[in-house]
Protein backbone atom coordinates (compact mmCIF):
# COMPACT_ATOMS: atom_id res chain seq x y z
CA UNK A 1 0.00 0.00 0.00
CA UNK A 2 1.28 3.72 -0.62
CA UNK A 3 2.91 5.27 2.07
CA UNK A 4 0.99 8.26 0.82
CA UNK A 5 -0.65 10.79 -1.37
CA UNK A 6 2.08 11.22 -4.21
CA UNK A 7 1.28 8.74 -7.12
CA UNK A 8 0.50 10.65 -10.48
CA UNK A 9 -3.20 10.96 -11.44
CA UNK A 10 -4.63 11.53 -14.83
CA UNK A 11 -7.79 13.51 -13.34
CA UNK A 12 -5.33 15.80 -11.62
CA UNK A 13 -5.76 19.40 -12.07
CA UNK A 14 -2.35 21.30 -12.68
CA UNK A 15 -0.06 21.69 -9.94
CA UNK A 16 2.99 23.52 -11.28
CA UNK A 17 3.25 27.21 -11.67
CA UNK A 18 0.35 28.25 -9.51
CA UNK A 19 0.36 29.80 -6.03
CA UNK A 20 -0.76 27.81 -3.13
CA UNK A 21 -3.81 30.56 -2.82
CA UNK A 22 -5.27 29.25 -6.52
CA UNK A 23 -4.37 25.51 -5.98
CA UNK A 24 -6.01 25.23 -2.72
CA UNK A 25 -9.61 27.48 -4.11
CA UNK A 26 -9.64 24.49 -6.38
CA UNK A 27 -8.52 21.70 -3.83
CA UNK A 28 -6.08 21.04 -6.42
CA UNK A 29 -8.15 21.56 -9.05
CA UNK A 30 -9.44 17.97 -9.25
CA UNK A 31 -12.22 17.13 -11.34
CA UNK A 32 -13.92 13.37 -10.39
CA UNK A 33 -13.55 11.61 -13.15
CA UNK A 34 -16.84 9.36 -13.34
CA UNK A 35 -19.33 12.27 -12.89
CA UNK A 36 -16.54 15.34 -13.97
CA UNK A 37 -17.91 16.88 -10.83
CA UNK A 38 -16.03 20.21 -9.37
CA UNK A 39 -15.70 19.15 -6.08
CA UNK A 40 -14.07 15.74 -5.22
CA UNK A 41 -16.27 13.17 -3.98
CA UNK A 42 -17.09 12.08 -0.08
CA UNK A 43 -15.43 8.18 0.22
CA UNK A 44 -17.06 6.40 3.05
CA UNK A 45 -16.08 3.19 1.90
CA UNK A 46 -14.05 1.35 5.18
CA UNK A 47 -13.04 -2.13 2.52
CA UNK A 48 -12.40 -2.40 -0.76
CA UNK A 49 -12.77 -4.93 -3.52
CA UNK A 50 -9.44 -7.26 -4.08
CA UNK A 51 -8.31 -8.44 -7.35
CA UNK A 52 -8.87 -12.23 -8.68
CA UNK A 53 -5.22 -12.73 -7.73
CA UNK A 54 -5.96 -11.23 -4.45
CA UNK A 55 -4.22 -7.88 -5.00
CA UNK A 56 -5.37 -4.08 -3.91
CA UNK A 57 -4.46 -2.75 -7.40
CA UNK A 58 -6.58 0.65 -6.44
CA UNK A 59 -4.02 1.02 -3.61
CA UNK A 60 -6.77 0.96 -0.80
CA UNK A 61 -7.52 -1.82 1.41
CA UNK A 62 -9.00 -1.23 4.28
CA UNK A 63 -10.16 2.62 5.95
CA UNK A 64 -8.00 2.82 9.29
CA UNK A 65 -4.65 2.79 7.58
CA UNK A 66 -6.21 4.84 4.51
CA UNK A 67 -9.13 6.74 2.57
CA UNK A 68 -9.52 8.73 -0.71
CA UNK A 69 -10.96 11.70 0.88
CA UNK A 70 -8.46 12.15 3.49
CA UNK A 71 -5.58 11.73 0.83
CA UNK A 72 -7.15 14.49 -1.10
CA UNK A 73 -7.58 16.69 1.78
CA UNK A 74 -3.33 15.76 3.11
CA UNK A 75 -2.51 16.96 -1.01
CA UNK A 76 -3.56 20.32 -0.22
CA UNK A 77 -2.04 20.74 3.16
CA UNK A 78 1.19 19.21 1.65
CA UNK A 79 0.95 21.59 -0.96
CA UNK A 80 0.14 24.35 1.63
CA UNK A 81 3.48 23.64 3.54
CA UNK A 82 5.67 22.56 0.23
CA UNK A 83 5.88 18.70 1.75
CA UNK A 84 6.85 15.25 0.62
CA UNK A 85 3.64 13.93 2.33
CA UNK A 86 1.03 15.01 4.95
CA UNK A 87 -0.83 12.95 7.05
CA UNK A 88 -4.25 13.73 8.73
CA UNK A 89 -5.22 12.25 12.13
CA UNK A 90 -8.27 12.44 14.73
CA UNK A 91 -7.05 15.49 16.52
CA UNK A 92 -3.93 17.97 16.81
CA UNK A 93 -3.11 16.12 19.51
CA UNK A 94 -3.40 12.64 18.07
CA UNK A 95 -0.56 14.03 15.37
CA UNK A 96 1.48 15.66 17.89
CA UNK A 97 1.69 12.51 20.02
CA UNK A 98 2.26 10.28 16.77
CA UNK A 99 5.88 11.85 16.70
CA UNK A 100 7.00 11.72 20.04
CA UNK A 101 5.90 7.51 20.05
CA UNK A 102 7.73 7.09 17.06
CA UNK A 103 10.82 8.24 19.29
CA UNK A 104 13.08 5.34 20.31
CA UNK A 105 13.15 4.46 24.15
CA UNK A 106 15.87 6.46 25.74
CA UNK A 107 15.30 9.29 23.34
CA UNK A 108 16.18 12.99 24.84
CA UNK A 109 13.90 15.85 23.55
CA UNK A 110 13.63 19.63 24.17
CA UNK A 111 10.80 20.73 23.96
CA UNK A 112 9.41 24.99 25.12
CA UNK A 113 8.75 26.33 27.86
CA UNK A 114 5.67 27.87 26.13
CA UNK A 115 3.65 25.94 24.23
CA UNK A 116 0.49 24.17 23.94
CA UNK A 117 -0.39 23.46 27.67
CA UNK A 118 -2.35 19.97 26.41
CA UNK A 119 0.70 19.10 24.95
CA UNK A 120 3.12 19.96 27.71
CA UNK A 121 0.82 18.22 29.89
CA UNK A 122 0.48 15.22 28.07
CA UNK A 123 4.54 15.08 27.87
CA UNK A 124 4.85 15.34 31.31
CA UNK A 125 2.43 12.58 32.13
CA UNK A 126 3.62 10.07 29.64
CA UNK A 127 7.56 11.03 29.05
CA UNK A 128 8.42 8.34 32.06
CA UNK A 129 6.09 5.33 30.25
CA UNK A 130 7.20 6.34 26.77
CA UNK A 131 11.07 6.39 28.47
CA UNK A 132 11.74 9.16 26.57
CA UNK A 133 13.21 12.52 28.63
CA UNK A 134 12.21 15.83 27.94
CA UNK A 135 14.00 19.04 29.05
CA UNK A 136 11.67 22.01 28.64
CA UNK A 137 12.92 25.21 27.56
CA UNK A 138 12.89 28.79 26.55
CA UNK A 139 13.42 28.21 23.10
CA UNK A 140 13.05 31.57 21.61
CA UNK A 141 16.74 32.01 23.14
CA UNK A 142 18.64 30.09 20.21
CA UNK A 143 21.40 29.57 22.81
CA UNK A 144 19.33 27.57 25.05
CA UNK A 145 18.62 25.61 22.84
CA UNK A 146 22.28 24.87 22.34
CA UNK A 147 22.70 24.09 25.77
CA UNK A 148 20.07 22.02 26.08
CA UNK A 149 21.12 19.58 23.49
CA UNK A 150 22.74 16.89 24.53
CA UNK A 151 25.00 15.55 21.81
CA UNK A 152 24.29 11.40 20.89
CA UNK A 153 21.40 11.39 22.81
CA UNK A 154 19.24 14.18 21.70
CA UNK A 155 16.67 12.82 19.12
CA UNK A 156 14.22 15.80 18.73
CA UNK A 157 13.60 19.28 19.26
CA UNK A 158 9.77 20.22 19.19
CA UNK A 159 9.22 24.07 19.36
CA UNK A 160 6.06 25.90 18.92
CA UNK A 161 6.23 29.07 17.61
CA UNK A 162 4.71 31.95 17.54
CA UNK A 163 4.11 29.86 20.95
CA UNK A 164 0.81 29.59 22.72
CA UNK A 165 -0.40 31.78 25.21
CA UNK A 166 2.22 34.42 24.88
CA UNK A 167 3.31 34.50 21.25
CA UNK A 168 6.99 33.77 21.65
CA UNK A 169 9.14 33.38 18.62
CA UNK A 170 11.93 30.51 17.94
CA UNK A 171 14.22 31.42 15.15
CA UNK A 172 13.52 28.12 12.76
CA UNK A 173 15.85 28.30 10.44
CA UNK A 174 18.68 28.68 13.80
CA UNK A 175 17.19 26.29 15.65
CA UNK A 176 17.29 23.86 12.45
CA UNK A 177 20.79 23.95 12.15
CA UNK A 178 21.59 23.58 16.04
CA UNK A 179 19.61 20.39 16.00
CA UNK A 180 20.89 18.95 12.39
CA UNK A 181 24.41 19.60 13.99
CA UNK A 182 23.31 17.35 16.67
CA UNK A 183 21.78 14.59 14.70
CA UNK A 184 18.43 15.41 16.15
CA UNK A 185 15.24 16.60 13.74
CA UNK A 186 12.95 19.82 14.35
CA UNK A 187 9.54 19.07 14.67
CA UNK A 188 7.07 22.50 14.65
CA UNK A 189 3.59 22.93 16.25
CA UNK A 190 3.22 25.62 13.77
CA UNK A 191 -0.43 25.91 14.67
CA UNK A 192 -0.99 29.76 15.38
CA UNK A 193 1.66 30.79 12.09
CA UNK A 194 -0.32 28.28 9.63
CA UNK A 195 0.51 27.33 6.03
CA UNK A 196 -0.40 31.86 5.07
CA UNK A 197 2.38 32.85 7.73
CA UNK A 198 5.23 30.46 7.68
CA UNK A 199 6.11 27.53 5.94
CA UNK A 200 8.56 25.87 8.21
CA UNK A 201 9.81 22.85 6.20
CA UNK A 202 11.65 25.28 3.69
CA UNK A 203 13.08 26.82 6.65
CA UNK A 204 15.01 23.64 8.00
CA UNK A 205 12.40 22.08 9.90
CA UNK A 206 11.75 18.19 9.34
CA UNK A 207 8.25 17.77 10.44
CA UNK A 208 5.50 20.30 11.20
CA UNK A 209 2.28 20.09 13.03
CA UNK A 210 -0.95 21.59 12.90
CA UNK A 211 -4.30 20.99 14.89
CA UNK A 212 -6.21 21.67 11.73
CA UNK A 213 -9.03 22.30 14.32
CA UNK A 214 -8.19 25.83 14.96
CA UNK A 215 -7.56 28.33 11.57
CA UNK A 216 -6.82 25.68 8.74
CA UNK A 217 -10.93 24.34 9.15
CA UNK A 218 -11.45 27.83 10.68
CA UNK A 219 -15.26 26.88 11.21
CA UNK A 220 -15.21 25.50 15.26
CA UNK A 221 -16.82 22.35 14.06
CA UNK A 222 -14.09 19.39 13.04
CA UNK A 223 -11.31 18.10 15.44
CA UNK A 224 -8.74 17.36 13.49
CA UNK A 225 -4.80 17.31 13.55
CA UNK A 226 -2.10 17.01 10.10
CA UNK A 227 1.77 16.32 10.66
CA UNK A 228 4.11 17.13 6.69
CA UNK A 229 7.54 16.36 6.24
CA UNK A 230 10.51 17.42 4.51
CA UNK A 231 10.87 13.83 3.34
CA UNK A 232 9.68 10.61 3.78
CA UNK A 233 12.23 9.07 5.48
CA UNK A 234 12.43 6.35 8.50
CA UNK A 235 10.71 7.94 10.96
CA UNK A 236 8.13 9.31 8.88
CA UNK A 237 7.24 5.75 7.74
CA UNK A 238 7.17 4.87 11.64
CA UNK A 239 4.68 7.65 11.72
CA UNK A 240 2.26 5.99 9.20
CA UNK A 241 2.48 2.84 10.71
CA UNK A 242 1.60 4.15 14.00
CA UNK A 243 -0.87 6.12 12.72
CA UNK A 244 -2.37 2.88 10.99
CA UNK A 245 -1.89 0.76 13.76
CA UNK A 246 -3.20 2.84 16.39
CA UNK A 247 -6.00 4.14 14.57
CA UNK A 248 -5.79 7.36 14.44
CA UNK A 249 -6.44 8.52 10.96
CA UNK A 250 -9.23 10.78 11.03
CA UNK A 251 -12.32 10.34 9.80
CA UNK A 252 -13.63 10.88 5.74
CA UNK A 253 -16.56 13.42 6.37
CA UNK A 254 -14.33 15.57 8.94
CA UNK A 255 -11.44 15.49 6.15
CA UNK A 256 -14.01 16.23 3.56
CA UNK A 257 -15.20 19.56 5.61
CA UNK A 258 -11.28 20.37 6.33
CA UNK A 259 -11.04 20.44 2.47
CA UNK A 260 -13.96 22.69 2.07
CA UNK A 261 -12.19 25.26 4.53
CA UNK A 262 -8.87 24.98 2.66
CA UNK A 263 -10.20 26.28 -0.31
CA UNK A 264 -10.91 29.75 1.44
CA UNK A 265 -8.12 29.11 3.91
CA UNK A 266 -6.11 32.26 2.87
CA UNK A 267 -8.80 34.64 2.61
CA UNK A 268 -9.57 33.77 6.20
CA UNK A 269 -6.34 33.83 7.36
CA UNK A 270 -5.50 37.31 5.55
CA UNK A 271 -8.56 38.79 7.03
CA UNK A 272 -8.09 37.34 10.23
CA UNK A 273 -4.09 38.66 10.41
CA UNK A 274 -5.34 41.67 9.34
CA UNK A 275 -8.15 41.83 12.17
CA UNK A 276 -5.54 40.80 14.49
CA UNK A 277 -2.66 44.02 13.75
CA UNK A 278 -5.74 46.13 13.83
CA UNK A 279 -6.70 45.78 17.46
CA UNK A 280 -2.49 44.67 18.65
CA UNK A 281 -2.23 48.33 17.65
CA UNK A 282 -5.17 49.61 19.02
CA UNK A 283 -4.71 48.05 22.16
CA UNK A 284 -1.37 49.26 22.26
CA UNK A 285 -2.52 52.86 23.32
CA UNK A 286 -5.81 51.49 25.75
CA UNK A 287 -5.47 52.83 29.06
CA UNK A 288 -6.66 49.70 30.96
CA UNK A 289 -4.39 47.07 28.82
CA UNK A 290 -0.32 47.10 30.36
CA UNK A 291 0.59 45.10 27.44
CA UNK A 292 -0.26 43.80 24.01
CA UNK A 293 1.48 40.13 22.94
CA UNK A 294 1.75 40.23 19.38
CA UNK A 295 4.54 39.36 16.99
CA UNK A 296 3.94 41.78 14.90
CA UNK A 297 4.88 44.65 16.85
CA UNK A 298 7.88 46.13 16.74
CA UNK A 299 8.24 45.86 20.60
CA UNK A 300 7.83 42.50 20.72
CA UNK A 301 11.04 40.75 21.95
CA UNK A 302 10.92 38.24 18.82
CA UNK A 303 9.80 40.68 15.80
CA UNK A 304 12.31 40.72 14.31
CA UNK A 305 12.96 36.99 13.73
CA UNK A 306 9.19 36.92 12.87
CA UNK A 307 8.94 39.89 10.45
CA UNK A 308 11.67 37.19 8.86
CA UNK A 309 10.23 33.95 8.89
CA UNK A 310 6.64 35.10 8.61
CA UNK A 311 4.87 36.55 5.74
CA UNK A 312 1.57 38.11 4.88
CA UNK A 313 1.57 39.51 8.58
CA UNK A 314 1.92 37.67 12.00
CA UNK A 315 -0.94 35.93 12.34
CA UNK A 316 -4.68 36.10 14.27
CA UNK A 317 -3.71 35.28 17.91
CA UNK A 318 -3.00 37.99 19.97
CA UNK A 319 -2.82 38.28 24.06
CA UNK A 320 -3.36 41.14 26.57
CA UNK A 321 -2.57 41.92 29.98
CA UNK A 322 -5.24 43.84 31.96
CA UNK A 323 -4.02 46.96 33.44
CA UNK A 324 -5.46 45.47 37.66
CA UNK A 325 -4.98 41.93 37.44
CA UNK A 326 -6.61 38.98 37.41
CA UNK A 327 -9.94 40.23 38.69
CA UNK A 328 -10.58 43.52 36.04
CA UNK A 329 -9.07 40.19 33.38
CA UNK A 330 -11.84 38.24 34.43
CA UNK A 331 -14.21 40.71 34.65
CA UNK A 332 -13.10 42.12 31.16
CA UNK A 333 -13.84 38.99 29.66
CA UNK A 334 -17.42 38.71 32.01
CA UNK A 335 -18.21 41.83 29.70
CA UNK A 336 -17.79 41.44 26.42
CA UNK A 337 -20.71 40.50 24.25
CA UNK A 338 -19.49 40.05 20.47
CA UNK A 339 -16.32 38.06 21.58
CA UNK A 340 -17.30 34.85 22.64
CA UNK A 341 -15.86 33.26 26.16
CA UNK A 342 -14.42 29.90 24.84
CA UNK A 343 -11.43 27.91 24.46
CA UNK A 344 -9.89 27.14 20.88
CA UNK A 345 -8.60 29.86 18.19
CA UNK A 346 -9.02 30.30 14.69
CA UNK A 347 -12.28 30.18 13.87
CA UNK A 348 -14.33 32.59 11.83
CA UNK A 349 -15.54 34.19 15.07
CA UNK A 350 -13.63 36.04 17.60
CA UNK A 351 -12.58 33.74 20.90
CA UNK A 352 -11.44 35.47 24.47
CA UNK A 353 -10.01 33.46 27.34
CA UNK A 354 -8.23 33.84 30.77
CA UNK A 355 -5.52 30.92 30.13
CA UNK A 356 -3.83 31.24 33.42
CA UNK A 357 -7.40 29.63 34.90
CA UNK A 358 -7.83 27.02 31.91
CA UNK A 359 -4.02 25.88 32.09
CA UNK A 360 -3.64 25.29 36.07
CA UNK A 361 0.02 25.72 38.19
CA UNK A 362 2.84 25.40 35.76
CA UNK A 363 1.69 27.36 33.76
CA UNK A 364 3.93 30.42 32.22
CA UNK A 365 0.59 32.62 31.77
CA UNK A 366 0.12 35.72 33.68
CA UNK A 367 -2.76 35.47 35.48
CA UNK A 368 -3.63 39.04 34.45
CA UNK A 369 -3.75 37.86 30.47
CA UNK A 370 -6.86 37.58 28.33
CA UNK A 371 -5.90 35.40 25.17
CA UNK A 372 -7.88 36.55 22.17
CA UNK A 373 -8.35 35.01 18.80
CA UNK A 374 -9.24 37.55 15.96
CA UNK A 375 -11.78 35.92 13.61
CA UNK A 376 -13.31 37.64 10.43
CA UNK A 377 -15.73 40.08 11.80
CA UNK A 378 -15.56 43.97 11.41
CA UNK A 379 -12.52 44.72 13.84
CA UNK A 380 -13.78 48.19 14.42
CA UNK A 381 -17.12 45.88 16.18
CA UNK A 382 -14.07 43.86 17.85
CA UNK A 383 -12.64 46.48 19.56
CA UNK A 384 -15.19 48.93 20.56
CA UNK A 385 -16.65 45.52 22.25
CA UNK A 386 -13.36 44.96 24.20
CA UNK A 387 -12.81 48.70 24.70
CA UNK A 388 -16.51 48.78 26.10
CA UNK A 389 -15.81 45.61 28.60
CA UNK A 390 -12.01 47.16 29.46
CA UNK A 391 -13.81 50.27 30.70
CA UNK A 392 -16.78 48.51 32.45
CA UNK A 393 -13.90 46.16 34.59
CA UNK A 394 -12.42 49.18 35.04
CA UNK A 395 -15.50 51.15 36.73
CA UNK A 396 -17.05 52.82 33.70
CA UNK A 397 -15.80 55.19 31.64
CA UNK A 398 -15.45 58.52 33.35
C1 LIG B 1 -5.39 23.24 19.85
C2 LIG B 1 -3.94 23.11 19.77
C3 LIG B 1 -3.34 21.86 19.81
C4 LIG B 1 -4.12 20.58 20.02
O1 LIG B 1 -4.94 20.33 18.93
P1 LIG B 1 -6.34 19.52 19.04
O2 LIG B 1 -6.83 19.55 17.64
O3 LIG B 1 -7.20 20.28 20.00
O4 LIG B 1 -6.01 18.17 19.54
C5 LIG B 1 -1.96 21.79 19.68
N1 LIG B 1 -1.21 22.90 19.52
C6 LIG B 1 -1.77 24.14 19.48
C7 LIG B 1 -0.90 25.33 19.32
C8 LIG B 1 -3.15 24.28 19.61
O5 LIG B 1 -3.70 25.49 19.58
Amino acid sequence: MPANSQTPDPDAGPSEGYTKRTLAAQAMGRIDPITKGVVPPLHVSTTFLRDPDNAYSSGFSYGRADNATVRETENVLAMLEDAAGALLFGSGMAAAAAVFCALEPGAHVIAPRVMYWGLRRWLQQESLRLQISVDFVDTETTENVRSAIHPGETKLVWIETPGNPLWTIADIAAVATLAHDAGARLAIDSTAASPFHTQPLTLGADIVMHSATKILNGHSDVVAGVLACAKTDAIWERITTIRAGWGAILGPFEAYLLMRSLRTFSLRAAAQAAGAAILADRLSQHPHVSAVLYPGLPGHPGHEVAARQMRNGFGFMLSIRVAGGEAAAIATAANVKLWKRATSLGGVESLIEHRASVEGPGTPCPIDLLRLSTGIEDPDDLFSDLDRALWAAHGGKA
